[in-house]
């Protein structure tokens, strides 16, 4: 909860937040308006809800639950477009364009993703990997465990950040009953909205949710130190990683872990000049309403990484990957998924290529939208676990 007792208006949230930095004293106009009437035409256009101002909050009032009032009041009275709403019912969305993109290719794994056998533990790829980055999950190092995900099995993420407790409760119980019924009690996870959802958001809204949430990251560090992973040629590199916003506004705990395993892996660790809570959002959030700040953000992580002669940028969040990457290879810095460095010292080569993937994602969004323009038109709101047209 924001707390409105203890803010004193002073407005240095939004003069050091790293995408607005906002002159002091429109800092403070700002602020008190947002507070005093939970609307904000600024902060819904240019905010990536990154949670940086957390971090700077000087009496610790939590701005960004401010934020996330505002966005959520801003949801129920305007409804949200449907490309962000990661449900099967709904006739386009981000993950339904990007499962256009190979499809042939795509569907036996989707179906294989969404019926996986019984186990007590998973691997979930979460809606990033099971219909844009399948190639990250096509290695031996997921051999242990089912791999599970599709739409089906969505975290429904969306449903807590556009529309708060209620509507992610009754979606959460949705998820958890089908979960239970596979038998599940682990979910190693990719995603870090995923993971945060499970570890930290159902755990605290859903009474006997009893799900435990294990990063991809981790797992591989727990295998290591039992023996289990063994590196065949170590990357010789040095790797900055870009740690996710999610991690600073819920879960501070996870940081050390990418690092360790970059070690693990035979990497010189650099940190870029912002990093683990004090780390710089991507820019993606706000690529869509406004690309030219994305791409400003975007710039300059990339000039920080480029600061300090990283060789690589790894990612833990595929949104990460596919915003950074063009920027990052355009000023010769590789861009991978964390896990595509484990595949290459283990002596396998990483499929996935990211640029040529992104490229095909966007052409397919803009192919989808110019045949459906009322998909920027047509908006959505969820009333009692069920999604409606506005
Ligand atoms: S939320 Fe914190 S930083 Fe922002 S105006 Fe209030 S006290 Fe100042
Ligand atoms: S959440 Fe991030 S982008 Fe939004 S106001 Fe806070 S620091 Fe700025």
């Amino acid at each position: 909860m924001f707390n409105e007792n203890t803010c004193l208006r002073c407005g240095i949230c939004l003069e050091k937040c790293p995408t607005m930095q906002l002159p002091i004293e429109i800092a403070k106009e700002e602020i008190s308006k947002m507070i005093e009437t939970r609307i904000s035409e600024k902060i819904i256009k240019e905010c990536t809800g990154c949670g940086y101002c957390n971090i700077i909050c000087p009496t610790g009032s939590n701005p960004v639950e401010l934020i996330r009032e505002l966005r959520m009041k801003n949801h129920r009275e305007n409804g949200v477009r449907c490309i962000g709403i990661i449900s099967e019912e709904m006739p386009y969305n981000l993950m339904k364009i990007g499962f256009e993109i190979d499809k042939e290719q795509k569907q036996q794994q989707i179906i294989k993703y969404e019926n996986p056998p019984k186990c007590d533990t998973m691997f979930y790829l979460g809606c990033g990997i099971s219909y844009f980055y399948q190639e990250l999950a096509n290695t031996k190092l997921f051999e242990d465990f089912p791999l599970l995900g599709g739409m089906k099995y969505c975290c429904s993420a969306y449903a807590y950040s556009y529309f708060g407790e209620k509507e992610s409760k009754i979606k959460g119980l949705e998820f958890y009953e089908k979960l239970k019924t596979l038998g599940i009690k682990k979910l190693i996870t990719f995603c870090p909205g995923c993971d945060t959802m499970i570890r930290n958001i159902y755990p605290s809204i859903i009474e006997d949710f009893n799900i435990e949430a294990q990063t991809v990251i981790e797992y591989f560090i727990e295998k290591y130190h039992k023996g289990e992973f063994k590196i065949k040629q170590k990357i010789n590199k040095r790797i900055a990683f870009q740690d996710p916003c999610t991690w600073r506004i819920y879960d501070k705990k996870i940081y050390d872990g990418p690092r360790e395993f970059l070690e693990i892996l035979g990497a010189e660790v650099v940190e870029m000049k912002y990093n683990r809570e004090n780390s710089h959002c991507c820019g993606l959030p706000v690529s869509s309403s406004s690309r030219k700040l994305g791409t400003k953000i975007a710039e300059e992580r990339i000039s920080e990484a480029e600061n300090i002669n990283a060789d690589i940028i790894a990612h833990i969040c595929t949104g990460c990957l596919s915003n950074l990457s063009t920027y990052a290879i355009k000023r010769n810095i590789n861009s991978y998924y964390i896990t595509e460095l484990a595949q290459m010292a283990i002596g396998e080569t990483p499929i996935l290529k990211i640029l040529e993937k992104k490229k095909k994602t966007d052409a397919q969004i803009m192919k989808t939208i110019m045949e459906n323009p009322n998909i920027l038109k047509n908006k959505y709101i969820i009333k009692n676990g069920k999604i409606l047209p506005l």
